[in-house]
């Protein structure tokens, strides 16, 4: 795909010496009840890299991605995207998301889903249906262009949420459980597609419950409990540095909760 924001990528590498495609200082979110969802959290993710952030429910994976997008309002730290402040119009166009839930326009076809969105980031009318034309093809989707969402298989509606936060060709693609609940092969499919993804240079920041997921796709990994980083490396360096034979061990060692230990057993 031609990169479009190439005036951005231009400003980027006068700012020079940047490597990396999020850095996150500080970052704590408070919610209005009191809840601490981020506790001065530090992270970065290094441009090109296929990150993975594991950890249980509650422990701030959507207030750090919320807060990424803008979506979420911080309390407190620094965001930064490729070294641009986080909330700003260029960072924001640098970031393509794929929400969990398919929030997708049920009177929209796939076609116009995608049309939309590149107007929605300021593309060209001419430009987006050339864009969402290319992108029809790259995920499959020619058969289905012109149907609306509530028909599409679940399959599909996940190729297009994926398709869409790549239509303006971000810099840095967050993946929020892409593939909760699919089936083997749809899962294996979706993988090639992010896979090629990453090849072609994008950033990746997944979030997963699948652990086999995160150590086939991520080259580094981090932890989250309770609104901070507890651990990061390699699958592999976490294993060794956790003593553990899968990273299933590890992370029942670093951030499960405890719950299923205190479940009842049964006699
Ligand atoms: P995860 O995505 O890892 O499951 P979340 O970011 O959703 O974690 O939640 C982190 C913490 O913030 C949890 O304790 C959750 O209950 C709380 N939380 C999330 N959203 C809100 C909200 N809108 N108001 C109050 N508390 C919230």
């Amino acid at each position: 795909m031609q990169p479009r924001f190439g005036f951005l990528r231009e400003r980027v590498a006068i700012i020079g010496g940047m490597s990396s495609a999020l850095e996150l200082r500080g970052l704590s979110k408070r919610y209005d009840d009191g809840t601490l969802a981020l506790d001065s959290l530090d992270l970065d993710v290094p441009e090109g890299s296929f990150f993975g952030l594991l950890g249980p429910n509650g422990a701030g994976k959507t207030t750090l991605i919320g807060a990424v997008c803008n979506l979420v309002r911080p309390t407190g730290g620094e965001i930064k995207v490729f070294g641009l402040p986080g909330g700003s119009l260029e960072a924001r166009s640098m970031i393509g998301i794929a929400e969990q839930e398919p929030n997708l326009d049920r009177f929209l076809t796939v076609r116009e889903t995608l049309v939309y969105h590149g107007g929605y980031y300021g593309m060209r009318r001419q430009d987006a249906i050339a864009r969402a034309d290319r992108i029809i093809d790259v995920f499959d989707l020619r058969a289905k262009a012109d149907t609306r969402a509530p028909k599409l298989s679940g399959g599909m509606r996940r190729r297009l949420l994926l398709a869409r936060a790549l239509l303006h060709e971000p810099r840095l693609v967050i993946l929020d459980e892409p593939t909760a609940g699919v089936d083997v092969e749809l899962r294996h499919d979706l993988w090639r597609y992010i896979r090629r993804l990453h090849e072609q240079g994008t950033s990746i920041l997944l979030t997963t419950h699948y652990l086999e997921e995160a150590e086939t796709l991520c080259g580094e990994i981090a932890l989250i409990s309770a609104g901070r980083i507890v651990a990061r490396d390699t699958a592999d360096g976490l294993k060794r540095r956790y003593e553990a034979e899968t990273l299933e061990d590890v992370y029942l060692k670093t951030v499960a909760t405890g719950r299923a230990s205190q479940e009842p057993v049964a006699p």
